[in-house]
């Protein structure tokens, strides 16, 4: 496993194809630097002796090679594996404040190591061999991923093969004798300036002449045909307050602009019934780890609340208590449900465990619904101050020290120096630049309610729970009782 410095060398290593702002940057640019420590965290943990109690959760034993890596480069081979690597993504979440970033590569991997066996399986191609070649490289270097899932997809209700321009959902162009070229760009993609490999996966299921975007690949990072054009928002980091970070988020469109990738990295190209497998594969994976990282984020929200019921001197109070419950709900039984889906997992034909899908929905969906009743919680305790909270340099400047220090103190208990750190960082997580893309995260990463809902309701067996209602109103049911639901990604 390597250390964070490691992590940060390779990255300035890569070409520079990152735009922000209209300019082309470089990777140390400050305002990667967010992203970056979140990813650099993950590293971090695995060697700092505050974290040696969590070492089964957060590394793992190879399949490949029986050697000791990274929890975030491993394919889940039990039960065991999925409940750890929920834990691992809670963990480091509280580390970081939010998003781990590093989730959607090792989602899109698992994802990727079973459709890849199961197009083999039926086509007789070898997509399994080529991507247990790149995963040994991945795992003995400890390298990181994210995940170009979703197209830009331009008219909402048209299929990719019904769209005026073909590009709007990344594509297969031409076939080669040594590999494939594709075309197209991807949306909302975290970290892709941040890190090594960019898989390039369907977002959605294909019909039979959707073949050209049954396409599942790895593209590096800074292929001279990808242009990542990035946002990034960040908080944190207030050295004179002491503060970790900063941490953030860095997100592109990602263009691939007539990418050339040889068969090496190519574990789908045309099987369009696995694309859309593998598309509703990672979103399962992905969803499962949201059952670690959203009880986080609500952990690191309803601390926001107890904090600033603290400096508001207003502890006891039937509001707080009311609030404080609601989130406690909201957390644990997003984070049980995710237990429930590792329990009810089921090892696959390429014996990767896959998590429940109706567990996983449930969580991600109920978190998602709940995103925006955690801020306004935050904001009923924490009142206006985040809003107009002077600024750092008043804080600190000797002319207007005193006044801001004596007129800002509420809580006698409670220092003007700790109730500021306070009030900063709760600005900053729930009242800056930072907080509106995590509060749109908190609806739409991993897949927005109602995707959670299709999810749920085509895989929920509906009619079995109308059965027992119809023999409990006397009318006669043909089918026989079963106490368990359906609701499995099936297995092949
Ligand atoms: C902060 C953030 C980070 C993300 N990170 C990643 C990432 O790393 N990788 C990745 O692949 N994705 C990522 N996502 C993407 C995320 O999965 C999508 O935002 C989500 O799937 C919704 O897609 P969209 O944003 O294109 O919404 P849209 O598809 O534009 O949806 C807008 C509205 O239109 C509706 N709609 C869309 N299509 C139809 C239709 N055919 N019929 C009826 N209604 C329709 C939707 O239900 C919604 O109400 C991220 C998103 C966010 C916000």
């Amino acid at each position: 496993m390597i250390t964070s410095q490691e992590y940060k060398k390779r990255l300035m290593k890569l070409r520079r194809n990152v735009y922000m702002d209209g300019q082309l940057i470089s990777r140390d640019d400050p305002r990667l630097e967010g992203a970056a420590n979140c990813i650099a965290k993950t590293y971090d943990v695995m060697s700092d002796p505050d974290f040696k109690d969590y070492e089964d959760i957060l590394t793992a034993t190879s399949h490949l090679t029986g050697k000791k890596i990274s929890r975030f480069c491993h394919i889940h081979q039990s039960i065991t594996d999925l409940l750890a690597k929920q834990k691992a993504t809670r963990l480091v979440s509280h580390q970081v404040g939010g998003c781990i970033q590093r989730c959607m590569g090792i989602d899109s991997t698992n994802a990727n190591s079973v459709a890849s066996w199961e197009a083999d399986q039926k086509y007789g191609t070898e997509y399994n061999k080529r991507f247990l070649n790149w995963l040994r490289d991945f795992q003995e270097n400890d390298r990181s991923a994210c995940c170009a899932q979703t197209d830009v997809k331009g008219n909402r209700p048209q299929r990719p093969g019904e769209q005026l321009d073909p590009d709007v959902y990344v594509h297969r162009v031409e076939t080669l004798s040594d590999g494939i070229v594709i075309r197209g760009a991807k949306v909302h993609n975290s970290n892709s300036s941040v890190v090594e490999w960019i898989p390039v996966i369907p977002t959605r299921r294909l019909v039979e002449d959707e073949k050209d975007w049954a396409v599942s690949c790895m593209v590096p990072a800074d292929d001279p045909n990808v242009k990542l054009v990035v946002s990034a928002t960040r908080f944190g980091g207030h050295k004179d307050l002491g503060q970790p970070g900063p941490y953030g988020t860095a997100d592109s469109l990602t263009v691939f602009d007539n990418v050339f990738v040889p068969w090496e990295h190519v574990f789908l190209n045309g099987e369009y019934d696995i694309g859309g497998r593998l598309a509703l594969l990672f979103a399962l994976y992905h969803r499962h780890s949201y059952t670690g990282c959203k009880p986080a984020m609500t952990d690191v929200l309803m601390g926001a609340v107890a904090l600033m019921a603290e400096c508001n001197g207003i502890e006891g109070k039937s509001h707080v208590q009311e609030r404080l419950a609601d989130m406690i709900c909201t957390s644990e039984l997003c984070y049980g449900t995710g237990i429930a889906a590792g329990i009810n997992g089921t090892r696959s034909g390429s014996g990767t465990f896959i998590p429940d899908i109706v567990f996983c929905n449930a969580s991600r969906r109920h978190a998602g619904m709940n995103i925006y009743h955690e801020f306004d919680a935050l904001a009923d305790v924490a009142g206006g101050m985040p809003a107009t909270l002077p600024l750092e340099g008043d804080w600190l400047s000797e002319e207007t020290k005193k006044f801001v220090e004596k007129y800002m103190t509420r809580n006698p208990k409670v220092s003007a120096e700790d109730q500021h750190r306070a009030f900063r960082w709760v600005q900053d997580i729930s009242c800056s630049e930072f907080a509106g893309v995590s509060q749109y995260a908190g609806v739409h990463g991993g897949g927005s309610p109602r995707m959670e809902q299709i999810a749920i309701l085509n895989s929920y067996d509906v009619e079995r729970v109308k059965n027992i209602a119809k023999r409990l109103a006397g009318i006669p049911v043909k089918e026989k009782y079963t106490f368990d639901r359906l609701g499995k990604m099936p297995v092949k």
